[in-house]
């Protein structure tokens, strides 16, 4: 209902014409009501478009999902998320910053510039019917959306379209961007994006997520991270015969690990440090000329991560030492905590408050609670209400997005598509991520993102005041790269995975294309 439809109403009596009013300013979530044909501003015009294509941003999501394709193998998804957003009217590349499967979309010109941040890989082994609560692959062993970044790339190219489509009717200037950046889960795709300038033009963001919830915080929000692939190469030779002319590369992995175990003493409290042994020989009776550790190590900040790493790097050079084999590292994750900006933060809130939750069917709230129960967590439903503004807590996890924050005023968005207290990088995340829950979880995310860039994008005061936030939240703390100097992105990853199981997981494809109107 429109406020045209209650003028028509001007015969009934005061009484119901106050309450037609009122039910259509609830209606209108807060903002100025229009009519259908000339919406009264922009975000109200905005997220009359993302209700519209409500189907098309499910259509996107549930596309992507079924690609589930893991860190650097996001070709179906990068390729179908270009033919979309191009038919939007987008301008996009695909393959930048020497990451095959980036896209990096563009409408409209000049200042201000204004990006929308998130990603769309999937995890290793997250194969799952969705709807199913008991463990079905849909190919058994296979990777899956178990973390919902395909719903995330759906709901910012529902914003983005919302965006566009605004700008043209309110004739707004400036231009937005939308990244979807490729490798989330192994922390691999922003510190290339930023080293190769991809984000010096742009006056601001908002990265998102999905989550149990719908929020937005500021502050610190997560851990810094330095990750890398430390080879070792000997000399093989038998283990029982002559063991003596061999050269032990796993030895070297070996000495690795318990050189860090006596530095864990001698590193602040904050620190995290963990490997796993990607390759620790073939049999016990061939000396192993190749050994192979993973370690991921953070810390608070990124100056503590990079201090924390450089003496890593120490212990890998003596180890080769000790074991006469060589040693070479490759750089494999690298991000910075997430800075939330709070001026970006109360708008987005604003926002967050004026769309209001998904109105949940009864079906769903008891989906949710038998998945709950299923995992023997608390029968809690879905989340009712958005979660308040606050600073965020730093928690101990990292995602690669944290490094555009650093070089750009950025609004964090978290948004409810997902059921209470089910983690992610578990298959039980995976069951949802197509269904009804995730849908209109999206479509409230996208209707505050929308609303929230088109401020970004109209108020010069509101992005001054991002400026001066963020020149405050940084000033005792620089950013650089926490990548080595010439460093390029492992553009194999998850390759192998991908030749293995794409042809039995190309059967569960959808062939359906998102028209977004
Ligand atoms: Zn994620």
């Amino acid at each position: 209902m429109t406020l045209a439809s209650t003028i028509d109403l001007k015969f009934y009596n005061k009484k119901f014409l106050v309450g037609v009013v009122v039910l259509v300013i609830n209606l209108g979530f807060g903002f100025p009501a229009g009519t259908n044909e000339s919406p009264a501003d922009p975000k109200r015009f905005a997220i009359d478009v993302v209700e519209r294509n409500a189907d098309q941003i499910a259509t996107v999501g549930d596309v992507l999902y079924y690609f589930g394709e893991p860190g650097m193998q996001e070709y179906e998804s990068s390729k179908y998320l270009k033919e979309t957003l191009e038919q939007i009217g987008f301008k996009v590349e695909v393959g930048g910053a020497g990451l095959p499967t980036n896209v990096w979309a563009t409408w409209g010109s000049g200042k201000p510039v204004i990006a929308i941040a998130t990603e769309m890989d999937s995890l290793p082994e997250g194969s799952q019917t969705p709807g199913s609560i008991p463990r079905k692959p849909l190919v058994e062993g296979a990777p899956g959306h178990m973390e919902g970044h395909n719903v995330m790339a759906a709901m910012s190219v529902g914003a983005a379209h919302a965006v566009k489509k605004a700008m043209e009717q309110f004739k707004i200037p400036g231009t937005i961007v939308l990244s979807i950046g490729p490798a989330e889960e192994q922390l691999m795709s922003r510190p290339y994006l930023v080293r190769d300038g991809y984000f010096k033009d742009v006056d601001a963001a908002i990265i998102t997520h999905i989550a149990d919830n719908f929020a937005t915080g500021y502050g610190l929000q997560n851990y810094a991270l330095i990750g890398a692939k430390f080879t070792f190469k000997g000399r093989t030779a038998h283990g029982g015969v002559n063991p003596w002319d061999g050269k032990d590369a796993v030895d070297a992995v070996v000495l690795m690990d318990i050189g860090f175990d006596k530095l864990r003493e001698h590193l602040r409290p904050s620190y995290r440090g963990h490997r796993t042994i990607t390759n620790g020989g073939v049999q016990p009776n061939i000396i192993p000329d190749v050994g192979q550790i993973w370690w991921f190590i953070r810390d608070a900040n990124g100056p503590w991560a990079k201090e924390n790493f450089d003496k890593l790097v120490n212990i890998a050079r003596g180890a080769a030492l000790m074991t006469g084999t060589t040693m070479e590292m490759e750089p494999f994750g690298a991000a910075w905590p997430s800075l939330g900006n709070k001026a970006i933060a109360e708008a987005i809130n604003k926002n967050i408050e004026s769309v209001g939750m998904p109105k949940w069917t009864e079906d769903e709230i008891k989906f949710a609670k038998e998945l709950q129960k299923s995992l023997g967590i608390k029968e809690a439903g879905l989340a009712i209400q958005p979660a308040p503004l606050r600073a965020g807590t730093q928690n101990t996890s990292s995602n690669d997005i944290g490094d555009i924050t650093w070089n750009v005023p950025t609004g964090t968005l978290r948004f409810p598509s997902a059921v209470l207290g089910v983690q992610a990088h578990h298959w039980t995340a995976g069951i949802t991520p197509t269904l009804s829950i995730a849908h209109k979880g999206a479509v409230v995310g996208a209707k505050a993102m929308a609303a929230s860039i088109l401020d970004l994008l109209t108020s010069p005061e509101l992005r001054a005041a991002a400026k001066k936030q963020f020149d405050e939240d940084t000033k005792d703390m620089k950013y650089f790269s926490l990548l080595p100097p010439g460093a390029k992105p492992p553009v194999d990853l998850n390759k192998e995975m991908m030749e293995k199981y794409r042809p039995a997981m190309r059967k569960f494809y959808l062939s359906k294309k998102a028209e977004f109107k």
